[in-house]
């Protein structure tokens, strides 16, 4: 997730010049053409030598990969044909990272929301509140206003910036890291339950053997200048944070209100229900009576596939019972809805009884498997799998670097894991009989 490359922040801004910077992307475009802009940019040897540099040449994809728009797969293979890269390419290593917190979440399924074992302390010593400083960009920290502030502002955060944050609220607040990680998914545009709750898992210590601690030498060294904390709680060494840690009280380490601390943000409010703009319908079986349809959902929004029988029809839904258990700040209903409309007229918000009943009326329907909602499309049809660009693994590995090893065994280049035969067929029903 993180190494150390041996450069300062400074010394990289001259560096990257050329390169994407996190300026170029001030917005997020819900579109297939800013997804492909983003592909085009990416410098492999540039991403290996500043990816932790909050300036560094990171893609910002992470948006467009959570919903869809375009898959690992489509990305590396799009890199690897300008630019051949070995397996051990820190690109393709920080692209297996995704894949396998989604291989420990098809292995573990919901029970990635609960701690794995216990970490530093025991569970009842953290707090069940996100306290408001925290909340409202406000702890006089830097670095956490800085964070909060971004977050709320663009939907997206750095890698090691969401690994400070999670690191702040955990271990020196004592906050339980479910009660951040519910916080933060709420606020990403590239919110993933598999990938955000995981690491916040990783950061706590409760998927992995210690705690991830950080200070304000490591944030000098990788953020700019407006994010530098000194004279603050993190402003010590590894063995006195790694005490904080593992001591039972937050009072000592709750930061007095500092001067720094001038204006507060205002938390985005999120919701479990569409915006009106989108004119999202309630489910109607007139609507496709018939009909072969391809079902569209927030995780799928990429192109419509071309296989597709002619004259099937497109169509979008929003889970009633998905969205109110995990709502979503409005600039990722933005992101979503977009793309949504730019696919389909045809949108349906309901629960998942009223979909299934509209979707009887069809004569077949057809969609992408993701397990935000594997539980219910398989309750209406038979899914195409999800994409996936590494073999996937039967047996469970309980850490990235075994996993690593199994999935990449026997490959030397990039070309020979996209050389892997990918699990895509589907069969059209031949008779009325649905699926
Ligand atoms: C506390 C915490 C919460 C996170 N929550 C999410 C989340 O909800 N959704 C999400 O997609 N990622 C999450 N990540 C992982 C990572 O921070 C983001 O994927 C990355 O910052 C996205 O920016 P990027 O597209 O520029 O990444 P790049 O560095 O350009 O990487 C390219 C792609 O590789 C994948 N990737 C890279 N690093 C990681 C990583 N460490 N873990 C998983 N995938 C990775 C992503 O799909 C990313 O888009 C989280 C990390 C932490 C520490």
């Amino acid at each position: 997730m993180h190494k150390n490359t041996g450069e300062s922040a400074s010394t990289l801004s001259a560096k990257t010049q050329s390169t994407v910077t996190r300026d170029n992307f001030n917005e997020t475009p819900a579109t297939l053409a800013a997804a492909q802009a983003r592909i085009d940019a990416i410098d492999p040897d540039a991403y290996n030598r500043t990816r932790n540099f909050l300036n560094g040449a990171v893609t910002r994809l992470s948006p467009y990969i959570t919903h869809g728009l375009v898959s690992l797969d489509q990305v590396l293979r799009q890199v690897n044909s300008q630019q051949s890269l070995s397996i051990q390419h820190k690109f393709v290593y920080e692209l297996g990272w995704r894949e396998y917190f989604r291989h420990v979440w098809t292995h573990r399924g919901d029970d990635i929301l609960s701690s794995f074992h216990e970490g530093p302390l025991a569970e009842r010593h953290y707090r069940r509140q996100l306290p408001d400083d925290i909340r409202q960009g406000c702890t006089g920290i830097p670095v956490i206003d800085q964070a909060v502030e971004e977050l709320y502002r663009t939907g997206m955060l750095h890698n090691h910036a969401r690994m400070w944050l999670a690191s702040y609220v955990i271990h020196i607040r004592k906050v339980h890291w479910r009660v951040g990680a519910d916080w933060l998914y709420s606020h990403l545009l590239d919110g993933d339950l598999a990938s955000n709750h995981l690491s916040w898992q990783w950061v706590a210590g409760t998927a992995s053997h210690k705690p991830y601690l950080f200070n304000a030498e490591n944030v000098e060294r990788y953020a700019p200048t407006a994010w530098h904390s000194p004279a603050s709680v993190i402003d010590t060494s590894y063995e006195a944070l790694d005490q904080i840690a593992r001591s039972g009280c937050a009072e000592p380490f709750m930061p007095a209100t500092a001067p720094s601390c001038v204006k507060r943000v205002v938390e985005p409010k999120s919701s479990g229900t569409p915006p009106d703009w989108l004119q999202a319908t309630a489910p109607k079986a007139n609507d496709v009576e018939g009909r072969i349809i391809w079902l569209v959902h927030p995780w799928s929004l990429g192109k419509v596939p071309g296989d597709l029988p002619e004259g099937t029809q497109v169509v979008a839904v929003l889970l009633s019972e998905f969205h109110s258990a995990w709502p979503w700040a409005p600039q990722r209903w933005d992101f979503v809805g977009r793309r949504m409309a730019e696919l389909t007229p045809l949108r349906w918000y309901g629960d998942a009884a009223s979909i299934g009943e509209a979707l009887k009326s069809t004569y077949q329907v057809i969609t992408e498997d993701n397990p935000h909602l594997s539980l219910w499309l398989e309750q209406w049809t038979k899914c195409r799998p999800a994409p996936l660009l590494f073999p996937s693994l039967e047996r469970r590995f309980d850490s990235f670097s075994a996993w690593w090893k199994k999935a990449t065994a026997g490959l030397a280049t990039a070309e020979e894991l996209l050389s892997y035969e990918k699990p895509t067929s589907f069969k059209l029903a031949t008779d009325k009989g649905r699926q």
